[in-house]
């Protein structure tokens, strides 16, 4: 009998114990509920908010873009806030109402700016002797042109050079190599320049010459959106390692095309691959270090300087209509690119009615980069910084102040389109797109003019 009591006794003492135990796992499974709910609270808003950044560089357009990319449900975050939020007294505080260079300069030395964020392309890097792509007859797409490519852009192109052939980079691997007869360019120089005198919150550069680490731009300062040659590089089918030695020597040894291909072909079993350095392909990722700076940085930014860029590439294309409302653009470049075409006129070009005083903020010195940066240098003051070889005297004589049109934010959805991509999701397939069309991809591509 006692035996039995027990027996029971232990009975329902494990009934207990298991009531108990399904009792706290029901109240932390309540807790893992609550956090999850959180989490995706939390998750959404940052989505919601790269999703509104992006919107407001591409003003009305990317409202509507927008609207149809947000969950239902989702509240519109800063969406459509561009242009129309800022009063007209806000858009006159930024440059005074006078929308110049000189007006700028004067900002840069009272300490107005502090965090310049300085966007370069290969209009930089032509007065070094480096060719750049797109000039006709000197530009390195003029060279390609003769090789029969399904278009110029294919020698960059990752799924031209895994699929069909590595021929044409090979060919033009060896002119492109940095070498050490390559010397800085005024441009480089000024932004070595805006980095002494503290300015200089970020260089982000197109250029793949290695000319901005030359010139002594600081490592964390820069970044290098399409890569460089610097570093090991990888198979261009499955990634296997290189090192750059090996790459170099391949590329820069005089050898033929054939004899480039035999020693870079990929040594992994069964690929079919070809090793590249570790420069940015069309179809490929921006650099880990883009993507995780520029949305900060474009927010950060209180001066952004655009120089001797096309701004025909995604998603780089994207990065000046992500900078505040509030925040001056000046643009060295020989003809008005991206948003400066938008919101600047060209010669010639007449005002609409009502477009009187929309530009607040945008200035384009046109010319060549160094001339440019000469002058606006004469008016900081840091003429001698630079090194002040150069009398100044450009080609963009008049200063900036051109008359405006502007609608102040991105031109066309897709730019800002690639950079939401990139923001939220980077291994979407690749596709070429037109002016106008958001891309679906964070990878880089050609934005057709
Ligand atoms: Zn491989």
């Amino acid at each position: 009998m006692a035996a039995t009591i027990r027996s029971t006794n232990d009975c329902i003492a494990s009934i207990q114990k298991t009531q108990a135990r399904v009792a706290a796992s029901i109240e932390s499974s309540k807790k893992l509920d609550n956090a999850w709910v959180d989490f995706q609270r939390q998750f959404q808003d940052v989505i919601d908010k790269a999703i509104g950044d992006v919107a407001k560089g591409l003003g009305r357009e990317g409202r509507d873009w927008a609207k149809e990319n947000l969950r239902p449900g989702s509240k519109l975050p800063a969406i459509g806030e561009g242009d129309d939020k800022m009063t007209k007294l806000e858009k006159f505080k930024v440059l005074g109402g006078d929308v110049s260079m000189q007006s700028i300069a004067r900002r840069v030395r009272s300490g107005s700016f502090k965090k310049v964020v300085v966007l370069m392309g290969a209009g930089c890097s032509t007065s070094a002797g480096i060719p750049d792509f797109r000039t006709p007859g000197s530009g390195l797409y003029a060279q390609v042109e003769k090789w029969g490519l399904p278009c110029k852009e294919s020698v960059f192109d990752l799924s031209y050079f895994n699929k069909k052939s590595p021929d044409a980079f090979y060919r033009i691997a060896n002119d492109m190599y940095p070498r050490n007869t390559f010397v800085p360019t005024t441009a480089h120089r000024f932004v070595k320049v805006l980095q002494d005198q503290g300015l200089l919150h970020r260089c982000y550069t197109q250029n793949i010459d290695g000319l901005e680490r030359r010139a002594g731009i600081s490592e964390d300062r820069l970044i290098e959106a399409h890569g460089s040659f610097d570093g090991d590089g990888a198979c261009g089918v499955c990634q296997a390692p290189c090192c750059e030695q090996k790459l170099r020597e391949a590329c820069t040894s005089g050898f033929s095309v054939d004899e480039i291909k035999k020693r870079l072909k990929c040594d992994k079993e069964g690929c079919p691959g070809h090793f590249k350095p570790p420069i940015v392909f069309f179809g490929e990722n921006l650099p880990q270090r883009f993507r995780s700076n520029f949305t900060n940085d474009m927010d950060e930014c209180d001066l952004c300087i655009v120089m001797g860029t096309s701004l025909q590439v995604a998603p780089f294309s994207s990065l000046p209509a992500l900078v505040k409302d509030s925040c001056p653009r000046l643009l060295f470049n020989r003809e008005l690119v991206g948003c400066f075409a938008d919101s600047l006129l060209e010669e010639g070009e007449e005002l609409e009615e009502g477009e009187e005083d929309s530009n607040y903020r945008d200035v384009a010195e046109l010319g060549n980069c160094d001339d440019g940066v000469v002058k606006f240098c004469g008016l900081l003051g840091l003429q001698n910084e630079l090194g002040g070889i150069r009398d100044g005297k450009g080609k963009g004589e008049g200063g900036g102040a051109r008359k405006s049109g502007g609608k102040g934010g991105g031109k066309g959805g897709g730019k800002g389109g690639a950079l939401r991509a990139s923001v939220l999701k980077s291994r979407l397939p690749n596709a070429r797109v037109s002016k106008g069309t958001p891309p679906r991809g964070g990878r880089m591509q050609h934005v057709k003019a």
